[in-house]
């Protein structure tokens, strides 16, 4: 049995389980259950849904905000490692403002 880590080299098009970086490092604008006043993340704030095993707690729950369903595996953005994905997703962050 493959247990993923933080270091599973991504597969040429699937999101690696146990990552979490897309709930890390980007900020989310819409609504998160739980966060704060309702409101959406800053960039770098760990997202509260996010579980001790970087696992979405509303993964297949509608109230799961509808820009975390649209986000899938983008292997120029999500990298071979979660670090990469964490700076990569960063420096888009950035970039884009
Ligand atoms: S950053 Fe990419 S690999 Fe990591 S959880 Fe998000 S979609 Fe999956
Ligand atoms: S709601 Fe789930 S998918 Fe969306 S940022 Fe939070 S943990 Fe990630």
């Amino acid at each position: 049995m493959i247990t993923p880590t933080d270091d599973t080299p991504a597969s040429a098009a699937a999101c690696r389980p146990g990552c979490g970086a897309c709930c890390i490092a980007p900020s989310i604008s819409t609504p998160i259950p739980g966060m704060p006043d309702g409101n959406g993340k800053p960039a770098g704030m760990r997202c509260v849904q996010l579980d001790e095993d970087n696992l979405c707690r509303l993964f297949g729950d509608p109230r799961r905000p509808a820009v975390c369903e649209r986000f899938g595996f983008d292997a120029a953005l999500c990298g071979e490692r979660r670090e990469q994905a964490l700076e990569r997703i960063a420096a888009l962050e950035c970039a884009t403002g």
